[in-house]
């Protein structure tokens, strides 16, 4: 349905309202002057008008008002008027101002604007804009927010959102393990075949890491050509078995500088006594370290306290 248009529906009242003036204040005026002629006459300019000729007698006789006839004739209707037309005025401006004052309030208060009653056009074209830019700031916030966790080169969860997924499983208390990967000699495949080619690489791996991880937890980006997995509700055993089927896949498979860039990796799980996101990567990283120690290409599992290398 086409909505009203405030301009035009204001020229037309401002027209009639000017209308019923422009009448209103003709019709006093000649009623004014008529009883003020008369008023004005002397007693014997009325006797004599009404001696003179009858005829003039008859209209003098019709035309003398007495000024509350005039007041009961004139002003009374015209000020029931006026107040009819000001009470019109008012319910006209307040239904005007309403959907803009529900518009406000909702926006004020960060609500849904659908049920802001729109009922002319201007107001329609001001809550559809509204409705517009909140859809598109929106999805600009949620853009943000995806950009500001994500890892610029792979693409992947950043670190930020690591540390966020793991504080929120430890003070929940769910049970969770997790996977420290570090890609082995990395500095080589700079220094051999170029920065460029290294980026490469570490995209590469984010990739196959995330296929190979799939529904079972969440891939992060830790930092340089380090990658961390969670394994909600996961056990050692769970996260062994990935870490070793990525593993083994990594060394095999060949990569964008002509051969495989092996991985190392520290295992471990989340267990009551552990307070904080780093307590939990401190000792995946003592394990990871005693991996490198063992010669690379290998994972370490610390389960309750004691250290597993698996080759
Ligand atoms: P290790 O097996 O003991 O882990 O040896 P490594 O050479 O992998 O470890 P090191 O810490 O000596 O070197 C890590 C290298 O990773 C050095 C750094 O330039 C590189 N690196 C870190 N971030 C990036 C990146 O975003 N892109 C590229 N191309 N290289 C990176
Ligand atoms: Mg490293
Ligand atoms: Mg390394």
């Amino acid at each position: 349905m086409g909505k009203f248009k405030l301009k035009l529906s204001f020229l037309i009242v401002g027209m009639a309202i000017m209308v019923m003036l422009v009448t209103s204040s003709v019709s006093i005026w000649s009623s004014y002057r008529s009883f003020y002629e008369i008023s004005s006459m002397t007693e014997d300019d009325l006797q004599n008008l009404t001696k003179n000729t009858s005829t003039m007698g008859q209209t003098a006789n019709n035309n003398v008002v007495s000024f509350s006839l005039f007041f009961k004739k004139s002003i009374i209707p015209i000020i029931i008027l006026t107040a009819v037309l000001l009470a019109f005025v008012i319910g006209f401006a307040l239904k005007i101002v309403q959907p803009l004052k529900v518009l406000t309030t909702a926006i004020e208060r960060g609500e849904g604007i659908q049920k802001v009653g729109a009922w002319y056009y201007e107001a329609h074209v001001l809550k559809k804009n509204v409705q517009n830019m909140m859809i598109c700031s929106e999805s600009k916030i949620k853009d943000l927010t995806n950009q500001l966790n994500l890892d610029a080169l792979t693409g992947i969860p950043n670190r930020r959102q690591m540390d966020q997924t793991l504080y929120e499983l430890i003070i929940n208390k769910v049970p969770h393990a997790i996977i420290l990967i570090d890609l082995d000699n990395f500095k080589h495949i700079n220094d051999t075949y170029g920065h460029t080619v290294g980026d490469e690489v570490l995209k590469g791996f984010a990739h196959h890491m995330q296929e190979r991880t799939q529904e079972q937890g969440m891939c992060f980006r830790y930092g340089g050509e380090e990658f961390l997995i969670i394994l909600p509700l996961g056990t050692i055993e769970d996260a062994v078995e990935l870490a070793e089927n990525l593993r083994i896949k990594q060394a095999l498979q060949e990569t964008v500088c002509g051969k495989p860039v092996t991985m190392s990796a520290g295992i471990t799980a989340f267990t009551p006594n552990i307070q904080s996101p780093n307590q939990l990567i401190e000792i995946a990283d003592h394990a990871l370290y005693k991996a490198k120690r063992s010669g690379r290409n290998c994972i370490c599992v610390v389960k309750n306290m004691r250290q597993m290398i698996i080759k």
